[in-house]
Parts: C-alpha cells; structure tokens; sequence
C-alpha cells in the first residue's frame, strides 16, 4: 500500500516510540492489546497448542452471500513452529507484524450469531486460531510465515476464501466479504479499508458510488445507526494505514473470481468483551439491509454477459 503513515498503528504498522506510549496505558492498540479489557489475563497465559489445521483456523459453511474472515484474533501456536522474527523485513502497515487484534475471533463468532438471528441464515466463518507471532493471514506468503509447517494453516485459510468466493458467485452472482480487525488510533472509530472503493469494485460497478459512499452504503447505514466511522461522508479518502490489507485485496471484487470486500477496523470500544454484543447485532442489522438492497436477486441486474437467469 502506499501512503502509509508510521504513526499510525494498523494491522501491521508499528514504530518503537508508539509501542512504548501504546504499552502505557492506552487500551485499544493492536501493539499490546491482546485482549481486549475485560478478558482474563489468565486465560491467555495458557497457550494452546496444535497441529491441526480444522482447529487451527476455523471454517463454517455458510448459507448467506456473505462472509466473516477474522485473522488476527487468534492465540493459539502451531505444533513445532517457533514465532516469526521478521529478520529482513520491513515493518508497517504491509510488512512484518505480530500484534493481536483483541476480541475480533469473539466478535466475528457474535456477528455470525447476529446475522443468523436476524436473518435465519448463517453467513460464512473464516477465522484464524493462531497467533500472529506464528501466521499473519493478512500477509502474501512471503512474509505470513517463516516455517514451512505453517504453509498448510495458511492455504487452509486463504483456500476456504477463495473456496467460499466461488461457491458465492455461483449461487447469488454477488456477495460481501468482511474482513474483521481491531486498530488503536481510535478506540470508537470504525475505519473502512477497500483501497478506497478498489475491493469493491463490482459494487460500484453494478449500482453506481452511492452503494460505496452514500447514505445507504455498508457504512452510511452503520453512521446512521449511530457508529463513529471513517471515512464520514463516506465518499472521502479512507484513512492511510488502514486502506485495505491483502486479505481483502486479494478476495476483492476488482478481481473477476473475488467478490466485494471491506476491511473493518474496529475500535477498542466496539471490540470490548461487554459491548461485543451490541457490535454485533448493529452489523447484523446493516448487513442485512446491504443485502436487501443490494444482494437480493430482485435487485440484481443483468450480468455484465446480459443472460439473466435467475439466482437464489
Ligand atoms: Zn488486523
């Protein structure tokens, strides 16, 4: 990505002079936040081991066009894999780094619960176990693992995305993506990462800006139900450091087999054990009209192709 701001701590970037005010008191960096407030210190000194890849990233099938990837939430390490050292490699929002995101794999998993909830239908669950000291998922290979024992828990995890873009193209032409992070430059700010509005290509393509930045875009409804969101109005430039990682801009839609994908990156406040619940159900509740407006087939039009068939 270009444009990246060392200050300003994301999924990756990370500078010694922001560790240091990160590890004095503020809660929701990436750096030191491995939980987030309210979880048990002591459950986290207990680190599990395994070598299974089905426990080391968790997949759900899902029935909605819709999927949850979370990739840096996990805590677990892999059988025999010691934590990466990143010798040689640059750091930032792009490069080498192994701060949790505090709370995401519990929220992913509550706002899988809330979209099938409120919709009957379970959306697709992505979601690595493991630590990022030992597999950065939201990496190119070449900087996600340094052993090649973790080479199978990362092709389960990119495999079951590509895997789930297919099956979704298939059945409904169209679907969304979220890619589930935590940042701390803002504790109650959601930032929006599509590398303003590339991963979202199709989208824009088939109903025009406004179903990317106006008010019933993903995040003109998420403002209108009362979340803090950047960029606000939505149609301004995202925030450097937090335009969209590899995840999303490989399983995007400005890609003919991904499909449209949003990097959320959530404040501390949106993450925290007590308040997961309600995170959860405001993004159940706009995902829900994304898809009525947008996904739903009476809506769709025609293919690019012009054949028309119906989906479901
Ligand atoms: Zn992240």
């Amino acid at each position: 990505m270009t444009g990246i701001r060392p200050n300003l701590l994301a999924c990756g970037a990370l500078s010694l002079s922001l560790s240091i005010a990160v590890a004095s008191h503020t809660v929701g960096q990436e750096a030191t936040l491995s939980p987030t407030p309210n979880d048990s210190p002591t459950a986290l000194k207990i680190a599990k081991i395994s070598s299974d890849i089905e426990v080391l990233v968790e997949v759900q099938q899902g029935e909605l066009p819709v999927i949850l990837s979370a990739p840096h939430g996990g805590t677990m390490q892999i059988e025999g894999v010691e934590p990466r050292s990143g010798a040689g490699m640059k750091t930032g929002p792009s490069g080498f780094f192994t701060g949790r995101d505090g709370g995401t794999t519990e929220l992913a998993v509550a706002i899988a619960d809330a979209i099938q909830r409120r919709t009957g239908k379970r959306p697709y669950l992505v979601v690595s176990k493991v630590h990022r000291k030992y597999l950065d998922p939201n990496r190119p290979a070449s900087i996600a693992y340094e052993d090649s024992d973790a080479a199978p828990v990362y092709q389960r995890y990119h495999g079951s995305l590509q895997r789930f873009c297919a099956e979704i193209l298939e059945k409904h032409r169209t679907g969304l993506l979220l890619d589930i992070h935590g940042q701390g430059a803002s504790q109650t700010t959601l930032y929006r990462g599509t590398g303003n509005g590339k991963t979202v290509t199709r989208l824009r393509e088939r109903f025009g800006e406004s179903a990317h930045s106006g008010e019933d875009s993903l995040f003109g409804v998420l403002h209108r139900l009362g979340w803090e969101v950047h960029p606000y109005p939505a149609d301004g430039k995202e925030q450097s450091g937090f335009t969209g990682g590899y995840i999303v801009q490989t399983h995007g839609s400005h890609r003919p087999e991904g499909i449209d994908a949003i990097q959320l990156e959530f404040g501390a406040d949106y993450r925290d054990k007590s308040n997961r619940p309600k995170t959860a159900d405001v993004l159940a509740a706009a995902v829900q009209e994304f898809l009525d407006t947008y996904v739903a087939s009476k809506f769709l039009p025609a293919s690019v192709d012009g054949s028309s068939e119906p989906r479901n």
